[in-house]
């Protein structure tokens, strides 16, 4: 059978824009969908020749295509003929043609086989998420920590096990929807007479109903009390990261799933050292003798103290760079340094017999600052010391 041509399907021109091509379809839509031709083959056919026409010409590039080499142009596109057309994939396309509220629940009803919206809602009410703050150290950081922590929430009632009953013969079958959760409501939309499936409003969609409550949460399901987490913190966390622990919030109602427990990581201020990134910067104050002569210092890093060799004539502003003494990243295996700038030390108060001796000092040439044309600048400095 040879295939019609796609705009005459549609009823459009050639040169119809793309929101004219999607208002025809929706009108061969409505006009053959199978629910409105039960039983119909010739309705149904058509219903897909529509579908496939939609498909090519409101992609762009599949209609160029089509507009160049016809039907030969797109028919290994999709592999698909308009026989083998998945109806599930038709209907997957109208939730921006229609708007899934309208259809959502009027094909949900429809679709059987694992749709989308045929399914009774899940027991209960689900937990709210929870939030808290952890305060974690540069050295917890740098190496990923484990913390037991108490969290004040609601937990799941014992006595009951969540269920809210004081006993098994005290939940009842919701006699509203006899136990599916749902019920079925005819409306009247704009295309005539849809049979809606929605929540019951006897059990909330529970599909049972409580008769005697649990004496120890009143019916709820659960309690407020308070559970030990085990948190695994990543090593390298930062500052207003989120992790975000699946199931760990408040107990739901009644049997509902429980929420999540956020963690909101704060870095604890070091005394010593300045977080920028995977980098760590020092701020390292020598005398002028230890600058002037080279010494061999200690400083702190976020795994312990390392030893640093300063060279002879070393300038203040100096930056030396520790490599890999920084945070590690959390996603890969890239760690930052440890930036330790020098800064030299000018004595504030000097007795008679310090200045005597600087004053002696102070003529003699090689205590003249003689800046040599290729030290880099204090900008480049910067620059370079948190690239
Ligand atoms: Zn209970
Ligand atoms: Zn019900």
């Amino acid at each position: 059978m040879a295939k019609r041509d796609y705009y005459e399907i549609l009823g459009v021109s050639k040169g119809a824009a793309a929101d004219e091509i999607k208002k025809a379809y929706r009108k061969v839509a409505m006009q053959y969908h199978p629910d409105r031709n039960p039983g119909d083959k010739s309705a149904e056919e058509k219903f897909k020749e529509a579908a496939e026409a939609y498909e090519v010409l409101s992609d762009q590039d599949k209609r160029g295509q089509y507009d160049r080499f016809g039907h030969a142009g797109v028919s290994g596109a999709s592999g698909r003929g308009p026989s083998g057309q998945n109806m599930e994939d038709i209907f997957s396309q109208f939730g921006d043609i229609f708007g899934e509220d309208i259809f959502g629940s009027f094909f949900g009803g429809q679709r059987g086989g694992g749709g989308g919206g045929g399914q009774r809602r899940a027991r209960g009410t689900r937990g709210s998420n929870l939030r808290i703050k952890l305060k974690l150290n540069f050295e917890e950081i740098a190496k990923g920590v484990t913390k037991n922590i108490k969290v004040k929430k609601y937990v799941s009632c014992q006595t009951c096990a969540g269920s809210g009953a004081k006993d098994k013969g005290s939940v009842q079958t919701c006699s509203t929807c006899g136990g599916s959760g749902q019920v079925r409501k005819v409306t009247s939309t704009f295309l005539g007479q849809m049979q809606t499936v929605t929540t019951c409003p006897g059990c909330n969609g529970e599909g049972s109903t409580i008769t005697a409550k649990c004496g120890n949460c009143k019916g709820d399901g659960r309690v407020y009390g308070e559970e030990m987490v085990n948190i695994d913190i990543p090593a390298g966390v930062q500052e207003g990261m989120q992790l975000n622990l699946s199931g760990k919030g408040n107990a739901g109602e009644r049997g509902g799933a429980p929420g999540d427990l956020v963690i909101l990581i704060e870095e604890e201020a070091h005394k010593e050292l300045v977080r920028e990134g995977l980098n760590v910067a020092y701020e390292l104050h020598l005398s002028f003798p230890e600058a002037a002569f080279g010494t061999s210092v200690e400083v702190p890093t976020i795994d312990g103290r390392a030893k640093i060799k300063i060279p002879a004539g070393t300038q203040s502003g100096k930056v030396f760079r520790l490599k890999g003494k920084g945070f590690p990243a959390v996603q890969s295996y890239e760690k930052g340094d440890q930036l330790v700038q020098v800064n030299i030390w000018t004595p504030q108060n000097l007795s008679s017999e310090e200045r005597a001796v600087l004053e002696k000092l102070s003529n003699s040439p090689n205590f003249r600052p003689a800046p040599e044309k290729s030290q880099k600048s204090f900008f480049d400095k910067m620059r370079e010391m948190f690239s």
